[in-house]
């Protein structure tokens, strides 16, 4: 559920109606509804109620300060996968004691940046960043404390390029392996084992690849606490998918998903900590964009909206569904039409939808992207010298700018041309 609704014949987010919003600020652009991002996190700290536990926000999916604020003044953590997350998540005001640093490449200075700022955990992928990581650790008089992301070798039945939990992956070190890389980890000196990470990918819209990777994880702790380890943290990740589609069949609530894992692992009297991004964010958020053209072409009609894959790349990347509807809410049996919608960048990829049959539209109506506040606004690039599109965020009748469109002299004002030209 979400708080993007029809009222009055004009498509509001919250109290809102997008039309005000797109008259002040223009279009295109990104709009969150609070409402509905707190709603979700709370489906998901309610699952997991009666375990200790931590729902880490995965801000990879939407990292705009101003929902972090949000969700942190809820009570989330945070995963960052770089230092510049990491930086966004102190600057919004997340505790460091809640920040938990995934990824498999952190970078020294990345990990110095985190240890000197406080974390929560890092998750580790390989030895070679173990060993790395330790040392860090050292120098600067600390140990770091660690789970290791082990790859189960789990196929999470997702697209693959957000599979993360087949032995072919880049992820994890091989759970196989696992117990000859926890007895090293014991035997450096600047990292402490404090439990097990695993994440296997996203927008998984059933539960068994989940279970099939938490019931190897429970397996595991019994191992490396018969090993003699400290196990008293798992890092479950994220991934839990979302309806893209109206008509998809529903993936599994955060309620289903806290149930499997208090039967998987609820035994083993671990904290819980859980990552979710998409299922938080996903749809809490629209892109909204202005019809430019109704172009006729040999065979069919193209939609050329002021919106582009440069804005919102999912489709192109992964070729991903978003629902595209009307601003205005068609009247009961207004006139359909079949649309290419696309975008006005220099590439056949800038398409968002094929042969999409929606109600009819004209120049200069606003259509808005359904489920776009996840890997959207933070995905989106400047191509084609399209600057970034401005976020809004909206909280019952009011709604701010959380980042604004640059002017084309900020734009590329970043440029520097050298003194010899
Ligand atoms: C991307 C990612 C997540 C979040 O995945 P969602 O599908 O957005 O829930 C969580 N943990 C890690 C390590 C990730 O890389």
């Amino acid at each position: 559920m979400d708080h993007f609704l029809y009222r009055d014949g004009t498509l509001c987010a919250e109290d809102v109606a997008l039309s005000e919003i797109a008259a002040q600020v223009g279009t295109p652009f990104y709009v969150y509804s609070s409402a509905t991002l707190l709603r979700h996190f709370h489906l998901f700290d309610t699952a997991l109620a009666g375990m200790d536990h931590l729902v880490c926000f995965a801000m990879k999916s939407l990292s705009n300060q101003a929902v972090l604020r949000l969700l942190a003044e809820a009570g989330a953590g945070m995963d960052v996968v770089s230092g510049g997350e990491y930086a966004r998540a102190v600057a919004a005001g997340v505790p460091p004691e809640r920040i938990v640093f995934s990824g498999v490449g952190k970078t020294r200075a990345e990990m110095r940046q985190a240890l000197t700022g406080g974390i929560r955990q890092f998750n580790v992928e390989s030895e070679p960043e173990m060993r790395a990581l330790s040392e860090v650790a050292v120098e600067l008089g600390q140990v770091a404390p660690i789970t290791i992301r082990v790859n189960p070798d789990v196929d999470a039945r997702t697209h693959a390029k957000i599979a993360t939990g087949k032995s072919e992956n880049k992820f994890g070190i091989p759970i196989a392996r696992a117990r000859a890389v926890y007895a090293l980890a014991a035997d450096l000196p600047g990292v402490e084992v404090i439990g097990i990470d695993v994440h296997i990918g996203s927008q998984l819209t059933d539960l068994a690849p989940f279970e099939a990777a938490y019931l190897k994880v429970a397996e595991l702790t019994e191992q490396l606490r018969a090993d003699g380890h400290t196990i008293r943290r798992l890092d479950l990740g994220g991934g839990l998918g979302i309806p893209y589609a109206q008509t998809n069949e529903a993936p599994p609530s955060p309620q289903d998903y806290g149930d499997l894992i208090r039967r998987t692992v609820g035994h083993l009297g671990c904290e819980i900590e859980i990552e979710p991004g998409r299922l938080i964010s996903g749809n809490a958020g629209l892109m909204v964009s202005r019809v430019i053209y109704v172009k006729e072409g040999a065979d069919r009609q193209f939609l050329i909206l002021d919106g582009a894959m440069n804005d919102l790349i999912r489709p192109a990347m992964y070729e991903a569904h978003h629902d595209i509807v009307p601003v205005v809410e068609p009247a009961p049996g207004a006139e359909r039409a079949t649309y290419d919608i696309v975008g006005p960048v220099c590439e056949s990829g800038d398409t968002f939808a094929k042969g999409r049959t929606m109600a009819q539209v004209g120049p200069g109506d606003l259509v808005a992207f359904r489920s776009a506040g996840a890997y959207g606004a933070v995905m989106a690039s400047e191509y084609n010298s399209r600057p970034l599109i401005p976020e809004v965020l909206v909280q019952r009748d009011q709604f701010a700018v959380i980042r604004a469109r640059p002017t084309f002299d900020e734009m590329i004002a970043r440029d520097m041309i050298p003194a010899w030209l």
